[in-house]
């Protein structure tokens, strides 16, 4: 049996509490017929209470976008994995604009991915080239040592836990996406990397495209046998560009 597709929706910094809730009132009326597909949004902090309101009559998923791997303390501005239990079910790490604006290394966001673990809240590892690395064929290197870093220590029950997007950085808010054929060739090397590592949970393991994902494109990616799902930035803003999207994956996925 296939999986269910996950349609996961960040919205970076975008949206209060009011536009929240004017995009979970319009998105309400788009929900029937009823989506097959898992639908997670993941706003910022500040919007996740009222966000979590319309988890009974939505059924959609909430998701953090970062968190800080110790559970409370000195860590002016940041959010324990402790405050998320309850509120969130999953929970974005490693995404390349924490890498890259914020400096976090592999080693953090393991440190991050353990403690969620612990909280038994689900993790969404992110990994992806940059451009420059992908003119210089590093991809599968690059996206090699962010799984082999991202992932030390976790045992295979844990792996069952975990959903892993690949990002290319190169497509993230640029407009630009991965040909069908190269995200799969990088979907196919990291399901190959979980076969060897969790032989028993590989294959249930979701695998995200994220990287300018939209309704006009959502078909041909979605398509591939090693994509599980998206995780989508710009087009997750709008509902009916965020419902589209679902809709696309039910048909791949009847
Ligand atoms: C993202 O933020 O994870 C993302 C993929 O953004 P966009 O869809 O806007 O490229």
């Amino acid at each position: 049996m296939s999986k269910r597709f996950l349609i996961a929706g960040n919205w970076k910094m975008n949206k209060n509490a009011q536009e929240t809730r004017a995009f979970f009132n319009q998105l309400k009326n788009l929900l029937t017929p009823t989506i097959q597909s898992e639908l997670l949004i993941c706003p910022p902090f500040t919007s996740l209470e009222t966000a979590a309101h319309y988890n009974q009559t939505t059924q959609i998923a909430l998701g953090a976008q970062n968190v800080h791997p110790e559970l409370k303390g000195a860590f002016t501005g940041e959010i324990s994995p402790a405050f998320l239990k309850g509120l969130v079910s999953y929970v974005i790490i490693g995404h390349s604009e924490r890498r890259t604006l914020f400096g976090e290394t592999s080693a953090f966001i393991n440190q991050k991915l353990h403690a969620l673990l612990s909280a038994e809240l689900k993790p969404i590892l992110c990994v992806g080239e940059s451009l420059q690395e992908r003119k210089q064929n590093k991809a599968f290197s690059v996206i090699e040592t962010e799984l082999e870093e991202g992932l030390k220590g976790i045992s295979a029950d844990q792996a069952s836990s975990l959903t892993i997007a690949y990002e290319p950085i190169w497509a993230i808010g640029t407009g630009e996406t991965a040909t069908p054929e190269i995200a799969e060739a990088i979907h196919a090397f990291i399901r190959k990397w979980l076969t060897n590592r969790f032989p028993q949970q590989a294959n249930s393991i979701r695998l995200l495209y994220g990287g300018s994902l939209k309704s006009s494109n959502a078909q041909h990616l979605l398509s591939q046998p090693n994509i599980d799902g998206g995780l989508i930035g710009g087009a997750s803003l709008e509902p009916n560009s965020f419902i589209e999207i679902a809709r696309i994956a039910d048909q791949i996925r009847k």
